[in-house]
């Protein structure tokens, strides 16, 4: 696959006329390399400088350019101040500006400013009684009519880098623009482009360098142009190519095993559990399944809000890789998630003859080469861990299934490290918080996806309350009444640094005077990350058995723990955690059939992005709609550690704001491999080189699996 134009990087910033190394090195910050980046910059916002108004229009509190002429100026002290201005007094036939600045270095003097010299001056109007001013405006000279790169237009403002004037981005662009101008034409063949009404790339770009026509400021601003789209839409065709191309590359290779549909251990497992499996489990098995029987590897995303039983579903996929005597593997992100899978698979799973092993970092030495062993002669059938499992020394005698949960803490090259330990496994990513769909297509865009979009019957959502310290003496209160009814509670306390004593004190603290003075006549358990696992596994015992009533912890629960009759739980200090371990956190009750409780413990007054986490939680228990709104706040680039996963920068897409392109893009780039897998064609030539060029590298990191 890769061609020789994938060695292609374009052409280095610091060729363009103006560019020196200096501001090359300051591009850089912006992410630009070559003239290629650059022209992909696109301005962050656009001001109407067309200086359309006489003085005497200007209107007070909006932002104008206007022309004049310099009466006079001078340096002087504000009055009843220290302070010292530089003030600049500008008229036409019309009327008089004051254009004052408070640095001015360079000014006072500058034959700008000399008595009888036309400028221009863009800034916003500030009218008090008869007189006129403008704080800090722009200044240029003009003779009269001609139009520069900064005034008598629409004027583009980028982002901003110290060091690196408007000015000197404005007239790098202009130069760039005019240079594309007169380069090669367009990588979209022109029946799609016409098909989907997009203006021409070239055209695109000057548009919003150098906008010109009828088109306004406000509109250029909204990104919402024609332009724009024709931009965002280039890149995430690029994108889905690049994914689609990806996968199939990944699975070039036929598994070298082959495993069959039998339905033995299956069935069995169906006729032991308590409960019949969901329709929509049923529907992701066979999905599952069919991946599995397949000759090439599979590779999926299984998404299923919390307790939707997605464990249950990968248990399904252990007995049939089992059966075709295949081992398996189940990495999780934290020992306590490896340690929860491990004792309830091992103790269904070994039910039906599979045999399963927890390998993680702080299992005992003996323990471990014992499972070592096990693992190599195939008797052990399933080993679930952590990220030791990943370890080299860990060998498979037949890995035919690796399983990840919680996808979002693993990059591309555990899961790479993962797969080449068998021979080419097949692989289930599940993760618990929905990724909304615009991400799905992007950090798992070479992925197929099952989504459990049902939870057993009975769960009821979880009410959930906003709390401050006046309502505690309500909500314990509430607790005893539930511990009475032979309940169980969960408080969370957050844990900001893993290793910081501080956070450790307050649980311990808070853990202390719960069990002495709150609920004297429960018993009380505290649990935290620094405790052995050994210790850990005891308390979580004692509090799945019903012997503790109240377990205090830190965030080691965030994930995993799953205690039906636990129905209560309190997150302390609320408005210090992110949306999806809320949403995590939340997910540790309300999994039995009883009616559950979440106080959402906080500070007075919260503000801003914590407040509105904290209402979203409140208002919904829809993980999708919590996982859009966690999308919204954080932006998609911290979302889910896309930026591991391998994957091209983008630099005017947003994920968020582009969905509906995003999803026209995914459909084409499907079309256009389905008629020419290589892109081969001479019509798809520009398309194929753009992809290399972007992608450049990141096959590799794929191809290594
Ligand atoms: P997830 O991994 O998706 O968070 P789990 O697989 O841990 O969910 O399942 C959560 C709980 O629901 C477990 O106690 C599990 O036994 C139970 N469960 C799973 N599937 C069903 C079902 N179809 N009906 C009733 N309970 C179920
Ligand atoms: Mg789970």
């Amino acid at each position: 696959m890769p061609a020789p134009e994938a060695e292609e990087s374009g052409t280095p910033v610091e060729t363009v006329k103006g560019i020196g190394p200096a501001r090359a090195r300051l591009l850089e910050r912006l992410g630009i390399r070559s003239a290629e980046d650059a022209l992909l910059c696109l301005p962050r916002r656009y001001e109407d400088r067309r200086c359309r108004l006489s003085v005497k229009e200007l209107e007070d509190g909006a932002p104008a350019a206007v022309r004049g002429e310099v009466v006079s100026s001078r340096t002087a002290f504000l009055s009843g101040s220290r302070r010292k201005v530089f003030e600049a007094v500008i008229s036409d036939s019309t009327g008089t500006v004051r254009a004052r600045w408070f640095r001015f270095r360079g000014l006072p003097g500058s034959p700008l400013f000399r008595p009888g010299s036309r400028v221009a001056l863009y800034g916003t109007v500030c009218r008090a009684g008869k007189e006129c001013h403008m704080l800090h405006p722009e200044v240029e000279g003009t003779d009269g009519e001609t139009e520069t790169a900064n005034f008598g237009r629409i004027v583009p403002v980028y982002p901003a880098v110290e060091g690196l004037s408007q000015r000197v981005m404005r007239k790098m662009m202009e130069g760039l623009v005019s240079a594309a101008l007169t380069g090669e034409g367009d990588f979209l063949p022109p029946p799609l482009r016409r098909r989907l009404k997009l203006p021409g790339r070239v055209k695109s770009l000057a548009m919003l360098h150098l906008p010109s026509g009828g088109v306004t400021a406000a509109d250029l601003s909204s990104w919402k142009t024609p332009w724009h789209r024709r931009l965002v839409f280039d890149e995430l065709l690029v994108l889905q190519l690049g994914l689609i191309r990806r996968l199939a590359m990944e699975r070039l290779l036929p598994k070298s095993f082959r495993i069959r549909r039998r339905e033995g251990k299956v069935a069995e497992l169906k006729r032991i559990l308590p409960f019949s499996l969901t329709s929509a489990q049923e529907k992701v098995w066979g999905e599952i399944a069919d991946d599995m029987v397949s000759p090439r590897p599979m590779q999926r995303l299984l998404q299923g809000d919390v307790g939707s039983g997605k464990t249950l579903v990968a248990a399904m996929a252990f007995l049939l890789a089992f059966e075709n005597g295949c081992q398996s593997a189940l990495m999780a992100p934290t020992e306590i998630l490896a340690e929860q899978h491990y004792r309830t698979l091992s103790g269904l799973l070994s039910r039906l003859g599979l045999r399963t092993a927890l390998i993680t970092g702080s299992r005992g030495a003996g323990g471990r080469e014992e499972t070592a062993r096990g693992l190599l002669n195939g008797e052990v059938g399933l080993a679930v861990g952590t990220h030791a499992l990943i370890q080299s020394r860990v060998r498979f005698r037949k890995l035919g299934l690796a399983v990840i949960d919680e996808q979002h803490r693993f990059g591309v090259r555990q899961r790479i490290t993962l797969r080449e330990k068998g021979g080419r496994p097949d692989v289930l990513v599940m993760t618990a918080t929905p990724i909304p769909r615009s991400l799905a297509l992007t950090a798992f865009g070479d992925f197929d996806c099952s989504v459990i979009d049902e939870l057993p019957p009975g769960r009821r959502p979880v009410e959930t309350f906003l709390c401050t310290a006046g309502d505690r003496t309500r909500v314990y209160d509430e607790i005893r009444a539930d511990l009475a009814g032979g309940k169980r509670a969960i408080v969370v306390l957050p844990l900001i640094d893993e290793s910081s004593r501080a956070d450790l004190g307050a649980a311990t603290v808070m853990h202390g005077h719960l069990a002495g003075k709150v609920f004297p006549e429960w018993p009380v358990a505290l649990l935290h990350g620094r405790m052995s696992s050994g210790e850990r596994e005891e308390v979580m015992a004692g509090f799945r058995s019903g012997e503790t009533s109240v377990l205090v912890t830190t965030t080691v629960v965030e994930v995993g723990m799953d205690v039906p009759e636990a129905t209560v739980i309190v997150i302390e200090h609320a408005e210090r955690f992110g949306l999806a371990q809320l949403h995590q956190l939340r997910g540790r009750v309300g999994r039995g059939s009883d009616p559950s409780r979440c106080y959402l413990m906080t500070v007075p007054d919260v503000a801003g992005e914590a407040r509105r986490r904290l209402e979203t939680m409140a208002s919904t228990s829809d993980g999708f709609r919590i996982a859009e709104e966690d999308l919204r706040i954080r932006g998609p680039g911290e979302f889910f550690g896309t930026r591991q996963a391998g994957l091209p920068r983008l630099k005017v897409a947003d994920l968020l704001r582009d969905q509906e392109i995003l999803l026209r893009a995914r459909l084409e780039a499907e079309r256009i491999l389905a008629g020419d897998t290589n892109l081969d064609q001479v019509r798809h030539r520009g398309l194929r080189r753009a992809v290399n060029a972007s992608w450049k590298g990141k096959y590799c990191l794929a191809a290594a699996g």
